[in-house]
C-alpha cells in the first residue's frame, strides 16, 4: 500500500546503527566530542528547563523518564536500573530518547540510547575530572567491571590522559571482560584481587558497580588525601557506594542538586549539607579543587541536560549518511483537521 503525503517521517537510529556511528567516528573521539558537548551546555545550564527525573521504583529496580528543553529543542530519555538483570542475562540500565522541536512539537529523532547513556556517563565523569582531578593525575582505579566500564576507562585516557588502569570488580569474570576489551588500547592494565590493592598510587578512583543497597565499596581509611572520586553507581535512592565519612572529608561537587540529594551519594547527607554544582565550576562562578590534598568527589547521578547534549550530537551527525532509518511514527494529514478522513482514504486505498 503506498503512503500518499500523511507522514511526517522521524530519522530513527537503531542499536546497529549507533554502533556504526560509534565505529565510524572513533568511540575516544566521540567521547571527546561529547563532553565538549556537554560542556557547553553546561555553559548555558541556566536556560534549561530542567526538573529531577520522574522516577517510577519497584523493589528491583526503577524506570525513569529525564526531560529537558533549551527553549528550541525538546529532548527526554526513558532509562530503567535494574541490578537484578544481570543474573538474568539482561543489561542493568537500557535506555532510547527522543529530540523534538519546540516551535512545533513535532519529533526530530528517536534513538537508542543504552549504547548513548555509556558513552556520555563515561563523558561527563572525565570532563568533571579534567575539572577537579589532582593535575598530572595519570592512574585510575576501577571498582565495578561491568557494562560502563570500558566507557569510563577509554574517556578518562581520551579526555584525562590516564595511562594506568587498576580493575576490580567482585565478580572475576567481569574483570577478565574488562581488561580482555581494553587490550590494545594504549593502557596499562592491572587486574587487582581487591578494592584495596585497585585504590594503590591511583589519584583517581572510580566506582561503578550496581547493587540496589546502600552498599560500601570504598571505606574512609581506604581514601587518601588528594585523590579524585568519581562515584557512578550510586544512582538511585537507597542506592549507594561510598561510606558516609568519606562524604563528610570531600568537596563534593554534583549535576543537578534536587535530583542528587534524591538519588546521589549525598543522600546520606542532610539536605543543607553544602554541594557546589559542576556547571558553575565550568563557567568560573565557583571554585573547583582548592588544593592538592583535598579529596574532591563528583557524586554521578546521570542528569537530563547530558542526554539532549547527547541526542543533539548524533542527530548533527545524521545529514548525507545512512546511519538512520526513517520511522512513520507521526501521523500528519495534508488536511490538519482532517486526521479521521485520513484512515478513511487509508482504508479505500487498500481496497482498490
Ligand atoms: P553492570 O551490572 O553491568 O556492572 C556492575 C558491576 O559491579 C558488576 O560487574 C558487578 O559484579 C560489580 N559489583 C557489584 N557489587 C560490587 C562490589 N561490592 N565491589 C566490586 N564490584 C561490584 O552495571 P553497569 O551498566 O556497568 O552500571 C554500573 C552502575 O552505574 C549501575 O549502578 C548503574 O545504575 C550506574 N549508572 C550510573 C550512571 C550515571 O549517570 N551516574 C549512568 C549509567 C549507569
Amino acid at each position: 500500500m503506498s503512503l500518499p503525503s500523511r507522514h511526517a517521517l522521524v530519522p530513527f537510529v537503531s542499536v546497529d546503527n549507533m554502533m556504526r556511528l560509534v565505529l565510524h567516528i572513533g568511540i575516544e573521539q566521540m567521547m571527546a566530542d561529547l563532553a565538549a558537548e556537554i560542556e557547553a551546555d553546561f555553559r548555558r545550564w541556566p536556560l534549561f528547563d530542567k526538573t529531577p527525573r520522574v522516577a517510577s521504583h519497584s523493589d528491583v529496580g526503577v524506570i525513569e523518564l529525564m526531560p529537558t528543553s533549551d527553549g528550541e529543542t525538546y529532548g527526554f530519555k526513558y532509562v530503567n536500573g535494574h541490578p537484578s538483570n544481570m543474573k538474568k542475562g539482561l543489561q542493568t540500565v537500557t535506555a532510547f530518547g527522543l529530540l523534538a522541536d519546540v516551535a512545533t512539537g513535532y519529533p526530530l529523532m528517536l534513538s537508542e540510547m543504552t549504547i548513548l547513556t555509556a558513552l556520555r556517563t563515561a563523558a561527563t565523569s572525565a570532563m568533571a575530572a579534567k575539572w577537579l582531578a589532582p593535575k598530572g593525575a595519570t592512574t585510575m582505579a576501577m571498582i565495578g567491571n561491568g557494562a560502563q566500564a570500558e566507557f569510563q576507562a577509554l574517556a578518562f585516557k581520551a579526555i584525562c590522559g590516564i595511562t594506568e588502569l587498576r580493575l576490580y570488580d567482585i565478580d572475576p569474570a567481569a574483570t577478565t571482560k574488562c581488561a580482555r576489551n581494553l587490550a590494545d588500547r594504549g593502557l596499562h592494565l592491572v587486574p587487582c584481587n581487591s578494592p584495596e590493592a585497585a585504590i594503590e598510587g591511583a589519584q583517581i578512583i572510580t566506582t561503578c558497580t550496581a547493587d540496589k543497597q546502600l552498599a560500601t565499596i570504598l571505606t574512609d581509611n581506604m581514601v587518601g588525601a588528594g585523590v579524585h572520586i568519581n562515584a557512578v553507581g550510586g544512582d538511585c535512592p537507597g542506592k549507594t557506594e561510598l561510606h558516609r565519612d568519606i562524604l563528610l572529608r570531600s568537596g563534593i561537587f554534583v549535576e543537578y542538586p534536587p535530583q542528587t540529594r534524591i538519588e546521589g551519594e549525598i543522600q546520606q547527607l542532610p539536605d543543607d549539607h553544602p554541594v557546589t554544582e559542576l556547571w558553575q565550576v565550568i563557567t568560573g562562578a565557583a571554585q573547583g579543587r582548592t588544593d592538592g590534598r583535598q579529596i574532591t568527589l563528583f557524586d554521578s547521578v546521570g542528569f537530563a541536560i547530558e542526554d539532549f547534549s547527547a541526542l543533539r550530537y548524533v542527530h548533527s551527525r545524521l545529514k548525507n549518511n545512512d546511519f538512520h532509518q526513517d520511522l512513520d511514527m507521526i501521523a500528519d494529514p495534508d488536511d490538519p483537521r482532517d486526521l479521521f478522513g485520513m484512515i478513511l482514504r487509508a482504508g479505500a486505498e487498500s481496497a482498490v
